[in-house]
């Protein structure tokens, strides 16, 4: 049966598109981290949506499970099948196509698999912004960012990728197409099919293209590094950042000391640029419509305030565009510091920007207490609410040894964010590797409409199987 139906795929995509061979499917099986390997019983390349929409057909006909992949830089595997060997992996790697730019309705029309920093560069090309930005922007896709609802760095400004997306074209899991690629900013013509599949993670459907909104460039924008004392304070500057620079407020990031020192050990050449240690940073960036020396005025004068207020203890501006480089590759280089420290604990969560001083306290304090000397990796956005809550054994003890609490862990940070009403996963998704955390904090009602719109999308179960739910 399995050869009648890789036949039919070999006939949609081509033969060179139905990868069989495990040398030429194996880069697609292992996740980003290198924590998984699956099997699959071929990888798929369509280059078009009517090719999708055949391949996905030939699955439900011989009732094959799919996994849909973007760029696998996803951190929850969810574009990885699992180990059956019965699923085939449809990647979406030779849809890259920017369809349409229309600069006045300040919309870009692009193929699923187009990879996020091609759309950014073909948006300054008409001297506009595709604001979406993150650390993984040269690999992933745009069919991942908005299957996953990526957040990134300026979401503070421009929100995350649901509210970058006017439209989507999507094929469903009985193999039809789905024409959504409406350049819409208002429609009110029913249910909000797009926002279904919007942060679905491929379990409903596989899109195939994508309207998204774009935005005037800033015409300059001005970083500065502030050490604090606490996330307190944090929180107080951001205050007086949103009440001062209002929408031009387009970064603000906390650091721990801990984590500048892990970049200052791993990356000597991005020492932190302070002489004396603080025990907190934030990383903050101001964009003007006007001009660089607007940035820079709203910029200053928002931090003359906060030294006056007492919630800076010190800060250093970027004063030429390699300066505010240097101050973002801090921010950036702290996950790939923490991988080449070692193995340790991931938690994506956010919580109200208002609970997260008293969330970072309590949550510390209950680790030390269960696991004495462990070292907390504490970063990200915190203009959203959402932090990089990760947790690293103490210094001496082995990297897999400490591991071995992961489930200990998980739970103490989790059932925190709980209480603090919060969300497990900001911006990553739930995939395999959360299924089971979100069965524990989601509501039975919430859950069981979950399940009601899987089924009735995906009645033979076939989309990505096992993410999610
Ligand atoms: P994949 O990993 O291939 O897939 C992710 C999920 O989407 C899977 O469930 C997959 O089945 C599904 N999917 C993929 N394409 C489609 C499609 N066309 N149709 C239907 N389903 C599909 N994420 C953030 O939100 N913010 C960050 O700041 C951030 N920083 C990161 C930094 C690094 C270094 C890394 C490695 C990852 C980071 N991520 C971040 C996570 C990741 O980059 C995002 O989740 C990204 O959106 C995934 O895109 P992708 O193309 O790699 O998707």
């Amino acid at each position: 049966m399995s050869a009648d139906f890789l036949q039919r795929c070999r006939d949609i995509a081509g033969p060179e598109h139905v990868l069989t061979d495990a040398a030429d499917c194996a880069p697609f099986l292992t996740d980003w981290r290198g924590r998984f390997t699956g099997r699959a019983l071929a990888v798929l390349q369509p280059n078009e949506p009517q090719q999708v929409a055949q391949l996905v057909r030939a699955c439900a006909d011989h009732r094959i499970a799919l996994v849909p992949q973007g760029g696998r830089t996803g951190l929850v595997l969810g574009s990885v099948p699992d180990a059956s060997g019965d699923a085939v992996v449809l990647s979406l790697s030779r849809m890259n196509r920017i369809r349409a730019l229309d600069a006045v309705n300040r919309t870009m029309t692009v193929d699923a698999g187009c990879i996020l920093h091609d759309i950014q560069q073909a948006a300054a090309s008409v001297d506009c912004l595709f604001p979406l930005s993150l650390a993984a922007e040269g690999s992933c896709t745009i069919g991942g960012n908005l299957s996953t609802n990526a957040g990134g760095t300026a979401v503070l400004r421009y929100g995350n990728a649901r509210e970058l997306c006017l439209g989507l074209e999507v094929v469903t899991p009985h193999g039809e197409l789905w024409s959504g690629l409406r350049g819409l900013r208002k429609d009110n013509t029913g249910y909000d099919l797009r926002d279904l599949f919007i942060g679905a993670e491929g379990t409903l459907g596989v899109i195939t293209g994508a309207v998204l909104k774009l935005f005037p460039q800033p015409k300059g924008s001005m970083t500065a590094l502030v050490a604090l004392a606490a996330p307190r304070d944090a929180l107080a500057l951001l205050t007086l950042m949103q009440d001062q620079c209002g929408a031009s407020l387009t970064g603000f990031e906390l650091m721990s000391d801990y984590c500048l020192r892990l970049v200052a050990t791993h990356f000597p050449h991005l020492p932190t640029p302070f002489v004396k240690r603080h025990p907190q940073y934030v990383l903050l960036e101001v964009s003007s419509s006007e001009s660089e020396a607007h940035a820079a005025g709203l910029l200053e004068d928002a931090l003359n305030a906060a030294v006056e207020r007492g919630l800076a203890d010190d800060a250093v501006l970027a004063t030429s565009n390699a300066q505010s480089q240097s101050l973002w590759h801090l921010r950036e280089h702290i996950p790939l510091a923490q991988a080449a420290a070692g193995k340790n604990i991931k938690h994506d969560i956010s919580v109200p920007i208002s609970g997260i001083a008293d969330f970072i306290d309590s949550t510390d304090a209950k680790l030390q207490q269960a696991f004495p000397s462990c070292q907390v990796v504490c970063f990200g956005h915190l203009g959203d609410g959402n932090l990089h809550y990760n947790v690293a054994p103490p210094e001496g003890q082995p990297h897999d040894e400490f591991l071995a609490h992961q489930d200990a862990i998980n739970r103490i940070v989790h059932d925190s964010v709980d209480e603090a009403s919060g969300s497990i996963s900001a911006e990553h998704g739930i995939g395999a590797l959360k299924r089971d955390d979100l069965a524990r904090y989601k509501s039975k009602v919430e859950l069981d409409m979950m399940r009601a719109i899987k089924g009735a999308l995906d009645p033979l179960g076939i989309m990505n199987p096992g993410k999610i739910l």
